[in-house]
């Protein structure tokens, strides 16, 4: 025991950032939502005014529209999962 507290393997990848900050094109509220690493979300409600953001075209979920952090497929691949 030597007392790490926060050891990570040295791995070739690193981790994907899961937490993306979602900012509203209607209203401009962002706020933080954690990605899902397995499927992309197409859909997300503005939970300020209730708008519905949809992916642009040529993006593969919202996250990599309107978040500060693309998806995770895109962290890792470059693309998206339907890209
Ligand atoms: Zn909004």
């Amino acid at each position: 025991m030597s007392g790490d507290a926060t050891t990570s393997p040295a791995a070739a990848v690193p981790a994907p950032q899961l937490q993306s900050r979602l900012t509203c094109p209607a209203c401009g509220h962002a706020r933080t939502e954690t990605m899902p690493t397995d499927a992309c979300q197409w859909f997300y409600a503005c939970t300020h005014c209730g708008e519905l953001l949809r992916p642009k075209p040529g993006d593969c979920c919202v996250f990599c529209s309107y978040g500060s952090v693309a998806c995770p497929p895109v962290q890792a691949e470059g693309r998206g999962c339907c890209g």
